[in-house]
């Protein structure tokens, strides 16, 4: 969502004449965007602001100016601190006040001292962003949900977020057709609870009754039916959420891609009890199953915390039992890190560190082995493939598999932004290559795909 929300002030910012560049030293202005979901992100945000006070430096002997402004979740839970610790910053600006990006550069051009904005304003800041004009890539991002109602007790989303908020049917298809027009093939929505989407739109009829708020599943139908959007994503999803429409667009929408997001923490119920995750192992394996019985190739990617308050060996061991039953081809995994004003922060049972760097090691093993099995059961496949770049070699294009694995093969710039079959032939580090097999097509070819996955999953 960072890269998404960097865009749009990117977007924000070009009427006043302002163009990415690459480096910070020939940048009249840098924008740090920042994350607060874990210590470590804070910790950055000021080793990267005590690199850019000497560039800041640097370029005033040579007569030039530099705005520092610090944009995120980070700056809406410590703006007050960023000023006090890093007195060479103009700007601090939380993540629901974007758009009010241009009236403080232009403030802070004039000289006018450092300025703190981490509202949460009632008007929206998608009304107030200008549309986009940027080239797009093949695969886009687009915002339709943001914050989070959840309250999962190691979690500051919600307050650094804020509450959960869907932006309406008719400006997220604007926003579609836009990046269509600019070249999208692939978009992928984005939210920090996506599936909790209920944006405000024409009455529709949805399981039977007819509606005026839509929900994921029906906003992925209306996506799918537009001719040139070729594939469609969504990340990040809580199970809670997961409704019968959205499990069954997994089914019958071709263009829903059978790679799922969907975290789900911890594998002991006692662990997931105490996060407010609202939901056990088991209801997370029955949703699995129904998912699987609406799509059986389906590839599912997870996150994971480690040493959660409370965490014992048995609880450890039934998160091992879910990733190796579930069969997750990959997944984010992190020590669980005390997040100032959550719950979990206050609980007395801290897991020490060492016991969580060992548990994160055992995790992160296993979880590759997964990987590889995963990537392996590819060789001999033909994969459809959407290419999104040309690769480092002349001649190769680069493209992403229906499971979001990049895949490289020698093909004409003209299948840029097009579907192509291609059969995989060897498993890299951290892609797949192949050779193109085969006229490029619009859509996935579904079965033939599901076929294959079944395999995986039982050897
Ligand atoms: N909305 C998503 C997750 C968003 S945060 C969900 O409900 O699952 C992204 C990931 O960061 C989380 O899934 C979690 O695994 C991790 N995370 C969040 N807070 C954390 C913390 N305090 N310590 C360690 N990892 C954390
Ligand atoms: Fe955070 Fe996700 Fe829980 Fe919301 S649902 S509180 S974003 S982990």
């Amino acid at each position: 969502m960072n890269v998404y929300d960097s865009a749009r002030m990117a977007d924000a910012l070009a009427p006043l004449g302002y163009a990415s560049v690459e480096a910070a030293e020939s940048a009249d202005m840098v924008i740090v965007n920042t994350c607060h979901i874990r210590e470590k992100a804070a910790e950055k945000l000021f080793s990267e602001l005590g690199r850019l006070k000497v560039t800041k430096q640097q370029r005033a002997e040579a007569g030039r100016q530099t705005i520092i402004a610090v944009a995120g979740c980070v700056a809406q839970a410590e703006g007050a601190e960023i000023l006090r610790r890093a007195s060479h910053v103009d700007i601090v600006l939380g993540p629901q006040t974007y758009h009010r990006l241009p009236e403080m550069v232009a403030r802070a051009a004039r000289g006018a001292g450092s300025q703190l904005d981490t509202d949460f304003p009632s008007e929206s800041k998608f009304d107030h962003l200008p549309e986009s004009r940027s080239p797009g890539g093949v695969s886009a991002f687009l915002s339709v949900q943001e914050g989070c109602d959840k309250f999962c007790t190691f979690c500051v989303v919600p307050y650094t977020r804020g509450a959960e908020a869907s932006r309406p049917l008719a400006a997220v298809l604007a926003e579609a057709d836009g990046l269509i027009a600019r070249g999208a093939r692939e978009i992928t929505l984005l939210g920090q609870n996506v599936n909790a989407y209920h944006g405000q739109g024409p009455a529709h009829c949805d399981q039977g009754s007819n509606r005026a708020d839509w929900g994921l599943g029906a906003l992925i139908r209306r996506l799918a039916s537009l001719p040139d959007l070729l594939r469609l994503r969504y990340t990040t999803s809580h199970p809670a959420d997961m409704d019968e429409e959205l499990i069954a667009a997994h089914g019958n929408e071709p263009k829903l891609m059978p790679h799922l997001h969907l975290p789900v923490q911890s594998g002991s119920d006692v662990i997931l009890a105490a996060m407010n995750r609202r939901h056990s192992a088991e209801d997370y394996r029955k949703l699995v199953a129904r998912l699987r019985r609406a799509r059986s190739d389906l590839a599912l990617t997870s996150d994971f915390i480690v040493g959660f308050p409370g965490e014992s060996e048995a609880d450890f061991a039934a998160t091992l039992d879910l990733v190796r039953d579930i069969g997750f081809c990959a997944a984010y995994s992190f020590k669980y890190s005390p997040r100032p004003g959550t719950p979990a922060a206050a609980m007395e049972n801290q897991v020490p560190e060492t016991v969580k760097t060992e548990r994160l090691a055992r995790l992160q093993a296993l979880i590759a082995l997964q990987t590889q099995a995963f990537n392996r059961s590819m060789v001999g496949r033909v994969l459809p493939v959407l290419f999104e770049r040309p690769g480092r070699h002349a001649g190769q294009l680069v493209g992403r598999s229906p499971y979001l694995q990049g895949v490289h093969a020698a093909a004409p710039l003209s299948l840029l932004g097009a579907v192509a079959d291609v059969a995989i032939e060897e498993v890299h580090a951290n892609s797949l290559a192949g050779r193109l097999s085969g006229p490029a097509t619009r859509d996935a070819p579904h079965q033939r795909s599901n076929d294959r996955a079944m395999e995986y999953r039982s050897a």
